[in-house]
């Protein structure tokens, strides 16, 4: 890979190559960023290159993404979502200038796709046939949707607890889903011991640094999008931290070519059940775990593996926490769709509760430029969809009783 000069750990600063078989520091075990030839790139990318490029997807940036320029490209169309301008939801949180960036649009309908077409294309160029990973969520769907559009088999590893709709997913996509009689951390470690075993490509974003680079490319996309204004403020949900972390490490490479001259400042958007991240950045201690207690299960991270790394980002970004309840999660769901036409799951649209709360408590001015990102879609999770949404009226077919159910209900015709 031209474009990459190696990796980097995040705790130590030991430095290592940026092979097929590199995880975690060699010497304390902690997370690696990969490190980048600006001096490379700022000849590949540029804004003239970029209008000119009619590849609308994440492919459009492989040239600040780790994959080798012979790699074969996985078929589908991950990323390059839409960033909505929503006026009347900005209305509503207090913002004149709001913009939802609507990644529940991808493939398999969450952010994660970003990360597991990287990983994806990067298992395909070290040879690799099967990929695999644990998890209950959106890491496990996009993974298995993506290796079967890259014709990788995949082996998903799922707790007991794993919701139907979860397992539905990755069972239409082909994957070989183990169901572990137990709890998560019995499925991570029963994934571990068969990813050595048998050799298979290891997507999971706690050890691969290959993973929040494919999630940075959200933030090429808004920056391009805003015709490369930079956002005052960005809020994201955060979970294990590797997408908040991802984030910024993309806004800071096209700082680093001179494609935006400045950076945002990211909201850190937690559940006010489970928020050790936005916890740790509050009290200045180290991280602690935490029970998982919210309805947002995407972001229910009770021990954050990218923790550090979260930290360190919205640290130097002079970013806020916000920790949200699940009414506010409930209540951002219903402005969402019925302000600006976005269904985001709960964890996609914390983010907009984060940010609401954020402007209320005077932490994000009214006329600042934010920009919310929905991270995954509403119909991934119908059951929390429902606690969100209410119900329907229910009547027989007669044209009196519907003027009766809208006069009682203050409905205007
Ligand atoms: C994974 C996920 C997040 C958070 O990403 P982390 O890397 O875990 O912090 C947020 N929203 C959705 C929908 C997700 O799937
Ligand atoms: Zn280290």
């Amino acid at each position: 890979m031209r474009n990459v000069l190696g990796a980097v750990c995040v705790s130590c600063g030991a430095e290592h190559e940026a092979g097929d078989d590199t995880y975690t520091c060699e010497k304390c075990g902690g997370v690696l960023e990969i490190v980048y030839d600006y001096q490379y790139i700022k000849t590949r990318i540029t804004r003239e290159k970029l209008a000119a490029n009619k590849d609308h997807s994440l492919w459009r940036y492989r040239d600040f993404l780790p994959i080798a320029a012979e790699a074969k490209l996985s078929p589908l169309r991950v990323g390059w979502s839409p960033l909505y301008r929503a006026d009347k939801l900005g209305e509503a949180l207090g913002l004149k200038n709001l913009y939802i960036k609507d990644d529940g649009l991808n493939p398999t309908s969450s952010l994660k796709d970003r990360a597991s077409a990287v990983a994806v294309v990067r298992a395909v160029h070290a040879g690799k046939d099967t990929v695999a990973c644990s998890s209950t969520g959106n890491a496990a769907s996009s993974l298995a949707g993506n290796a079967a559009a890259g014709g990788l088999r995949s082996f998903i590893f799922v707790p007991d607890r794993a919701p139907a709709g979860k397992l539905i997913q990755l069972l239409i996509f082909g994957a070989i889903v183990v169901r572990v009689k137990g709890d998560y951390g019995d499925a991570f470690r029963l994934s571990a011991q068969a990813i050595e075993k048998y050799g298979w490509y290891n997507r999971n974003a706690a050890i691969n640094p290959y993973l929040s680079e494919g999630k940075k490319t959200v933030s090429f996309e808004i920056a391009e999008q805003l015709d490369f204004k930079v956002p005052d403020y960005l809020a994201v949900s955060v979970g294990d931290g590797c997408t908040i972390a991802g984030i910024w490490k993309g806004f800071k490479d096209l700082y680093a070519i001179g494609l935006i001259d400045r950076l945002p400042r990211l909201i850190s958007v937690q559940a006010e059940g489970c928020c050790p991240i936005n916890r740790a950045l509050a009290n200045g201690l180290p991280l602690a775990p935490m029970e998982e207690h919210t309805m947002a299960d995407s972001i229910a991270v009770g021990v954050p593996r990218n923790g550090e790394k979260a930290i360190r980002a919205i640290r130097e970004s002079g970013g806020i926490a916000v920790n949200v309840s699940d009414e506010e999660i409930m209540e951002a769901m219903r402005l969402l769709g019925s302000l600006a036409g976005v269904f985001g799951e709960p964890a996609g649209a914390a983010a907009t509760a984060g940010l609401k709360k954020a402007v209320g408590q005077g932490l994000t001015p009214g006329d600042a430029l934010a920009v919310s990102v929905v991270t995954g879609n509403g119909l991934k999770d119908t059951a929390g969809a429902q606690r969100a949404a209410g119900a329907a009226l229910h009547i027989p077919p007669d044209l009196g009783l519907l003027i009766g159910e809208f006069r009682r209900l203050g409905i205007r015709p």
